[in-house]
């Protein structure tokens, strides 16, 4: 999984910085260039579609070009099943590797308590759309890692 079909480009400012946008998270940040890695070629477009992915010169290895400043959605990224967004478009919630919840919102820790931890069966082909389907007809929007 990788995030880059989410972040935008919105502008570029001055000293190679960029104004940009995660439709993921609805997050806004200011990338800036790291000297070190620009002048790699950009992912864009093959394997690795993120604007900020570089392939570094003479070799297979690809890197963030923004790492210090990449945004809080990368940054935080766990491996993780799904993360889940209420209707204001918040993130409230990780479902981790384990299938175990990640969040503080009391209203999706009280639907999952009493909703989804019963699901009974330990197949992910089974639980992950079971739980993807519960959540949306409850409101909340679902983001699958696969
Ligand atoms: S960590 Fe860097 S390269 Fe990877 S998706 Fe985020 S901004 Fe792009």
């Amino acid at each position: 999984m990788n995030f880059g079909h989410y972040i935008i480009i919105e502008g570029q400012l001055e000293g190679g910085r960029f104004s940009c946008y995660s439709r993921l998270s609805g997050e806004h940040f200011v990338a800036q260039l790291m000297e070190s890695r620009r002048n790699g070629t950009s992912g864009r477009g093959r394997t690795y579609p993120c604007p900020f992915l570089k392939n570094e010169p003479r070799s297979e290895r690809y890197l963030c070009a923004i790492y210090p400043t990449r945004p809080n959605f990368c940054r935080e990224f766990r491996c993780s099943h799904m993360d889940i967004f209420n209707s204001a478009g918040e993130r409230v919630g990780r479902v981790g590797g384990k299938k175990s919840l990640l969040s503080k919102d009391r209203p999706l820790l009280t639907f999952w308590d009493r909703e989804i931890s019963p699901l009974a069966t330990d197949d992910d082909q089974t639980w992950l759309p079971r739980a993807q389907s519960m959540l949306e007809n409850a409101g909340y929007r679902v983001v699958r890692y696969e």
